[in-house]
């Protein structure tokens, strides 16, 4: 990126370029000459930028810049060193010792851009970094707003936690999940009665407090397992209850006081009016405080009088509940199968019919397995990614969906991007994969790169295999 500099400037075109260039040039490594500096490393990171010089530090010196990870400095405006190293502790006295200094701050800059990429949290990290310079917060607004397809590819199904900003209802992982909501995902179908429910600040919603109180008061109905429960949130919009565990349902930490800024109410009325065109129920509940359910124009039992946790709204749910006894009876066991064909709608898309045709779920939520009518495992629900996991014979059943194509070997440990042929272009880095030679089913496993990457690489642990053939 031989101009990277002059375009750093002006975020739009720096931006664009960047687009440009990885499109051309897919997951080759980018060079960006003469920019990087421990303010902008972390910006540049996340706008994929590779590799870096020292040569932006080594003028600034000249300069008489002295670096911090925030900010930069006149040497001689500065009241003491924020520093320990070991120029700072004797004392700067001339353009070497300052420096050395700015490589130092450097050195540490990048060790903490490599552990945010390591922990998922870059994007944290480099939100964070906005504070200092508007025109970071510009590239991230612009790659959120403009190249949501480009950036998405890139983002992980799993994750650490998120700590919700304003930046958050753009974040392409975000917008992911209420994408599927709407478009993947369907209610299970005995599910007859809707109750939307507030979110909680402990997470899985279920471990909490309120949600407990909640639970209780849904156990009024003798019906109870016709009733579903989706959780009203932002940034995340709608989250069914089965999907509590699903990145990022049980990952996102944002303040709770009950403000709710006019871009969110925004986004969950727009939310909820798609879901509801999309999956009917019989009845609503609404158990959402009344800052929110203002906003909200749909036809339903309102269960909240001043606080959704007061004895007062609590008796309302378990009395609206009561509406689902006379409808038809729907066991735990129906629902269950239900749960888990909503939750791999959610993971796979498609075809999951077929998948669960003659299966049984056992378990006890989260702790789902998916058996044949051998009673052979297929898939387990792994609480702590939030997705099922395949066993061999549940790849097999699965067939061609997250699938990944390969040369002619078994795969044992892991798979390199140096065998793999083809791939479907849904895979996402943290999605369980099948693995296929022509049309045998060689292994399962969970994909380290997303598609695109697996196909252009020649080097890098693509798959972790799981299960094989044997
Ligand atoms: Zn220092």
């Amino acid at each position: 990126m031989a101009n990277a500099k002059e375009l750093f400037s002006n975020p739009r075109e720096f931006v664009s370029a960047i687009v440009e260039i990885r499109n051309k040039i897919g997951y080759k490594l980018l060079y960006a000459p003469a920019i990087a500096n421990p303010l902008n490393m972390a910006i540049l990171s996340y706008c994929g930028i590779d590799l870096f010089d020292s040569l932006d530090i080594i003028l600034k010196s000249r300069k008489g810049v002295y670096f911090t990870s925030e900010k930069e400095y006149k040497l001689d405006e500065l009241e003491g060193y924020p520093c320990n190293c070991e120029y700072c502790k004797k004392g700067i006295d001339d353009f070497e010792d300052l420096l050395f200094h700015n490589y130092e701050v450097m050195r540490n800059e990048l060790i903490k851009i490599r552990n945010a990429i390591k922990r998922r949290e870059l994007r944290e990290y480099v939100e964070a970094k906005t504070h200092f310079n508007p025109n970071f917060a510009s590239i991230i607004r612009i790659l959120d707003m403009k190249y949501y397809d480009y950036q998405e590819k890139n983002y992980a199904v799993i994750g650490n936690k998120i700590i919700a900003s304003p930046y958050s209802l753009y974040r392409p992982d975000i917008r992911r999940f209420r994408e599927r909501i709407l478009n993947r995902y369907e209610k299970p179908r005995n599910a007859k009665v809707l109750v939307l429910l507030p979110c909680s600040a402990k997470k899985p919603y279920s471990t909490s407090k309120s949600h407990k109180l909640f639970n209780r008061a849904i156990a009024n109905s003798i019906n109870r397992y016709t009733i579903h429960e989706v959780i009203v949130t932002s940034p995340l919009g709608l989250v069914p209850r089965e999907l509590e565990c699903t990145y990022a349902a049980a990952h996102y930490d944002i303040s709770v006081i009950g403000y709710w800024d006019k871009e969110e109410i925004e986004m969950i009325r727009n939310t909820l009016s798609d879901y509801l065109e999309r999956n009917k129920y019989d009845l609503i509940i609404n158990h959402l405080p009344k800052e929110l359910s203002n906003h909200l124009d749909i036809d339903a039992i309102n269960t909240c009088k001043e606080h959704p946790t007061s004895d007062a709204s609590l008796e309302a749910l378990a009395e609206a509940v009561k509406e689902a006894d006379d409808m038809e009876k729907v066991k735990h066991t129906e629902r269950r199968f239900e749960n888990a064909r909503s939750i791999l709608l959610y993971q796979f898309g498609k075809n999951i019919d077929n998948f669960l045709k003659n299966c049984k779920v056992k378990g006890k939520f989260p702790d789902y397995k998916i058996y044949d009518e051998n009673d052979k495992q297929l898939a387990s629900f792994s609480m702590k990614r939030g997705l099922f996991s395949l066993t061999y014979p549940g790849g097999k059943k699965l067939g061609r969906n997250y699938w990944v194509e390969i040369e002619d070997f078994t795969p044992k440990g892991s798979v390199f991007a140096v065998g793999i042929e083809d791939a479907d272009e849904r895979i996402r880095i943290g999605d369980e994969v099948v693995i296929f030679h022509n049309d045998e089913v060689r292994a399962v496993g969970v994909a380290k790169m997303n598609a695109y990457e697996m196909k252009e690489s020649k080097a890098g642990e693509a798959i972790k295999v799981r299960h094989y053939k044997s």
